[in-house]
């Protein structure tokens, strides 16, 4: 099963891909993750990529598709793969389609900017274990503080509200235009499902919505 979460950042889908992924038995790639990684690491790429993440803007297509390419011919993703913020531009998504990667189904997680603004902006990461918290929707024990080590609690430089706007603002030109495309492509393809679900309500509702629609 090869599956592409779409939508805005903060619209859940690291929170679904979960689901997703125990589900199919596939692994998550999120793009964001891998470049997170490499900017913990102090690598080449993540020295490069660095002050563009914490901006809010793209990593340019290029690095993204060579990251990606290298990835799925990993042992894991024999059964498959689950793309989390991968792509996030046409160029990307043709990529995908001029290198003869069929995708199974494309599932877009609907939900307003200013639900997404609330969201990012009261969450806070223990950076040793990536553990998420949100201020309001699922505070910590003691605030600021991780339930498990006690350690601080961080601001992701990129969640910092002025830069969700830049990041929204990015989404909705280059990222959601990937809806039509997406679309279009299984209008004229029978073995590509596109779906839309809410990403508003909880977390257990949403995954049921889920389950349902690919039931
Ligand atoms: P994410 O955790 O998916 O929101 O990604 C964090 C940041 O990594 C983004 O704001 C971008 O700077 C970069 N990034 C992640 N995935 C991509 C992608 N597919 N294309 C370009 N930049 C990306």
């Amino acid at each position: 099963m090869r599956i592409i979460l779409l939508g805005a950042p903060g619209a859940g889908k690291g929170t679904q891909a979960e689901f997703l992924k125990n589900t199919y038995g596939i692994p998550q790639i999120s793009t964001g993750d891998m470049l997170r990684a490499a900017v913990k690491a102090g690598s080449p790429l993540g020295n490069q990529v660095k002050s563009v993440m914490e901006s809010g803007g793209l990593v340019t297509d290029e690095i993204i598709i060579s990251l990606i390419r290298e990835r799925i011919t990993a042992d894991d993703c024999n059964k498959g793969f689950l793309f989390d913020g991968f792509p996030r531009t046409i160029p990307q998504a043709q990529a995908l389609v001029d290198a003869g990667i069929d995708i199974d189904v494309v599932l877009e997680i609907d939900v307003p900017d200013e639900e997404i603004v609330k969201r990012l902006s009261g969450r806070r990461v223990h950076p040793g274990s990536g553990r998420i918290y949100h201020i309001a929707a699922k505070p910590p024990e003691n605030p600021g503080k991780d339930d498990v080590t006690g350690e601080d609690l961080i601001q992701r430089e990129d969640d910092k509200e002025e830069t969700i706007r830049k990041r929204l603002e990015v989404y909705h030109q280059q990222t959601r235009p990937l809806v039509e495309f997406y679309k279009a492509l299984a209008a004229k393809n029978p073995s590509l499902r596109f779906v839309t679900i809410s990403g508003l309500g909880n977390i257990e509702e949403i995954k049921s919505s889920l389950k349902k629609m690919l039931s």
